[in-house]
């Protein structure tokens, strides 16, 4: 059966890169009825920290990829890595080598000067190395022949073993090297399949003769090509956002990040919107691009906005809910936000964009937009808003309603005998602040009779 991994080192939040070669391995193995297994790579004490853990799994968990096994945690296995490297060096299949740093560093000078590229020469490949004294291990690399990665993105590619290095697997320290315990984790975890992005490609041909010499067979690889920023240059932080968790407080939904993410590099025919269900139905690993695809912010907010409008309202309610509190607010003492969701429909292209149009059903706002205070409360306006004012306090609080409203801004326009958009779009600035909100009547009752009044009031002083 299939058995995928998402193996992030935890010296920083969970990107987006990471979340998409996450999504993709999730996918897949959800696709093909298999597992998927969270590996934390923490090897690099010095880097590697709890809080980037708890980041990474906390993207996780928001984004709703769930892990089957782990996290495993490779700080946790340095005994069973010793093991390995031990019975490596027992079989003859790596050595120790106690070259000291500065012919190293000659040894490096040379090549570089003759335009070679620098590479370890073998040379204590035959020799007999005092165990007790400072060394490294490394892997006896196979000499001749080729490996070949059948990459399931990028097609076969080929590796002369003529290039590659005796790696070292164990430091001096006795720590072991990243490209060991990769190895032994994908071995002894049965990983079939291996997803991750494509700055691991020249690894893949080492961890191939690594899994050899441990008589494993090698698993399946695919490279994910990296995601770029709109000027073409490898997506970081220069670009904004790019933590996981950034999208999240900035107000985008789960599902839309999601989504976003599957279609960078990959497609199908050219449906944009996926649910997850889809996507595990849909998913082919061979439809991914071998290129590198650019993020687009603009595709991102489509899609938010997208889910925003077509999503459940008490779902959006709840997301929306601690965008709220940023704002000070308590949607708890004032509507129901479940209807001023139902009632904002796709106004806004993010959750804290709609919490910020939203804010006016439960505080009075602060100033007036000021193209809207200069269009529409103007002195013409008077009349219509004093009518409007004494038609409203007259309303008992049950004829609060819709319908009731409606009727009393109509009744005003036909008194002064004026359309009604000379009635509802002052007394909605008047309201609102602004001369965009939902209907006039779903505004005022979610504004409520005593604030309404009060806002007129102001309007009007
Ligand atoms: N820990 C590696 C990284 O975060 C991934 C290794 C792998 O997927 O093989 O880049």
């Amino acid at each position: 059966t299939v058995r995928t991994r998402f193996a992030p080192s935890p010296t920083g939040y969970l990107h987006v890169g990471g979340a998409r070669t996450a999504l993709f391995s999730y996918l897949f193995a959800r696709k093909h009825g298999g597992a998927f297994v969270l590996r934390i790579e923490d090897t690099d004490l010095e880097r590697s920290t709890v809080e980037s853990v708890n980041a990474i799994m906390e993207g996780m968990t928001w984004l709703g990829l769930d892990y089957d096994e782990g996290p495993f945690f490779q700080t946790e296995r340095f005994e069973r890595y010793s093991q390995v490297i031990d019975e490596l060096l027992e079989k003859g299949l790596a050595y120790r080598c106690d070259c000291p740093r500065e012919r190293l560093d000659r040894l490096r000078d040379t090549q570089m000067a003759a335009k070679v590229k620098p590479r370890y020469d073998g040379h204590c490949r035959g020799r007999e190395v005092d165990p007790d004294k400072p060394h490294v291990i490394r892997f006896k690399n196979p000499v001749d022949g080729a490996v070949v990665v059948d990459d399931l993105i990028r097609g076969r590619i080929a590796f002369a073993n003529a290039e590659l290095d005796d790696l070292i697997i164990r430091r001096s320290d006795g720590s072991p090297t990243y490209n060991l315990t990769v190895v032994v984790d994908d071995a002894d975890m049965g990983i079939t399949h291996v997803i991750r992005g494509d700055d691991h490609v020249n690894n893949t041909p080492r961890q191939m003769n690594i899994l050899r010499a441990l008589g494993q067979e090698p698993p399946r690889y695919a490279h994910v090509p990296m995601i770029l920023g709109a000027d073409g240059a490898r997506l970081s932080k220069r670009h904004g956002a790019v933590s996981v968790v950034a999208y999240r407080e900035q107000g985008y939904l789960p599902e839309a990040l999601l989504n976003y993410l599957v279609r960078l590099g990959w497609s199908h025919g050219d449906q944009e919107v996926f649910s997850l269900e889809e996507m595990i139905a849909l998913f082919d690993i061979a439809d991914v691009n071998k290129s590198a695809a650019a993020f687009n912010t603009d595709k991102l907010d489509w899609l938010n906005q997208h889910y925003i409008q077509q999503g459940d309202p008490r779902h959006i309610a709840r997301l929306l809910s601690p965008h709220m509190g940023h704002l000070g607010i308590d949607p708890s003492q004032g509507p129901d936000l479940v209807d001023v969701v139902a009632a904002q429909g796709a106004r806004a292209k993010t959750l804290v964009e709609l919490a910020e149009i939203s804010a006016f059903c439960y505080r009075d706002f602060d100033a007036y937009d000021e193209a809207a205070a200069k269009k529409h409360l103007r002195p013409v306006a008077r009349e219509p808003l004093t009518r409007v004012r004494a038609g409203l306090e007259m309303l008992a609080l049950q004829d609060w309603q819709p319908e009731t409203l409606h009727h009393v801004v109509e009744q005003v326009a036909a008194e002064l005998d004026i359309n009604m958009g000379k009635v509802a779009q002052p007394l909605r600035v008047a309201v609102v602040g602004r001369a965009a909100s939902p209907g006039i009547d779903l505004t005022l009752q979610l504004v409520g009779k005593a604030a309404t009044l009060r806002r007129i009031d102001k309007a009007l002083a």
